[in-house]
């Protein structure tokens, strides 16, 4: 990618959000897809445990609804098989089991370039905070191990924390909240379209990673404002991206 399309992709971002500038603080990331290559993972274990429960969600479509709390996922497919919300116990009994059999799965490894990109950030003396759906607990504890030193509670946004979730753009300002930076002194790292759209609602500059099955289209058109094919991509573009951003 050249410097210049990063350059019109910050000057489209400064015009639609109408702010006079950036100056990059603080680097917001989600965490699977980003931080860890465990979305087949996911993917696969709320398949397994849907059908369990006849429910039917395929393994694409839950790439699709990445991002989303696991209520909202399960309320999404219940609406379109019986055209009401499950029950909050039925709701509570399926995420647990998703969450169990997602837990049978290898541990999932770091997504390749994220544990570079992640010192190139902390090196430029930017603030990594964590902005997730996900309330997996042996993903978030496997954190502080594949990721030592870099978040603390005080850094981080999970299930656990919000009301919403992404796509509404709630995560991703209580990520600046707990960065304490405006909205166009950070920048979102995000693999899903619901994220993506999260990041952009939130007023944040949003680079779009895709790494997972789906389309690139479909990340630009939920309003990502640049586009790499995977981790890797974007910490090699790291200089020229933090070039432009820095301010
Ligand atoms: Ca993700």
């Amino acid at each position: 990618m050249q410097e210049t399309m990063i350059e019109e992709a910050v000057a489209c971002y400064l015009g639609q959000n109408h702010y006079a500038g950036v100056c990059l603080k603080a680097v917001l990331f989600d965490m699977d897809g980003v931080l860890f290559n465990s979305m087949p993972y996911h993917s696969d274990a709320w398949h397994t445990v849907m059908e369990r429960h006849g429910l039917h969600l395929s393994r694409e479509e839950a790439f699709l609804h990445e991002g989303r709390t696991g209520a909202a996922t399960i309320n999404i497919v219940y609406q379109r098989q019986y055209g009401r919300d499950a029950d909050p116990e039925l709701v509570k009994q399926i995420y647990a089991e998703k969450s169990e059999e997602f837990a049978r799965h290898p541990e999932p490894e770091r997504m390749a370039g994220a544990w570079e990109l992640m010192q190139k950030v902390k090196a430029c003396g930017l603030t990594p905070v964590l902005v997730t759906g996900s309330g997996q607990t042996t993903l978030l504890e496997r954190l502080a191990h594949s990721y030592p030193d870099t978040f603390d509670r005080a850094h981080m946004v999970t299930a656990f924390d919000v009301k919403y979730g992404k796509p509404n753009p709630e995560p991703y300002l209580m990520g600046l909240a707990k960065a304490g930076v405006a909205a166009n002194e950070a920048l979102v790292v995000e693999n899903a379209p619901i994220g993506v759209q999260a990041g952009v609602a939130a007023g944040i500059f949003t680079v779009a990673v895709n790494t997972g099955p789906l389309n690139g289209q479909v990340l630009l058109d939920a309003g990502a404002n640049l586009l790499f094919p995977s981790m890797q991509a974007f910490c090699d573009q790291w200089e020229q991206v933090y070039r432009v951003l820095k301010g």
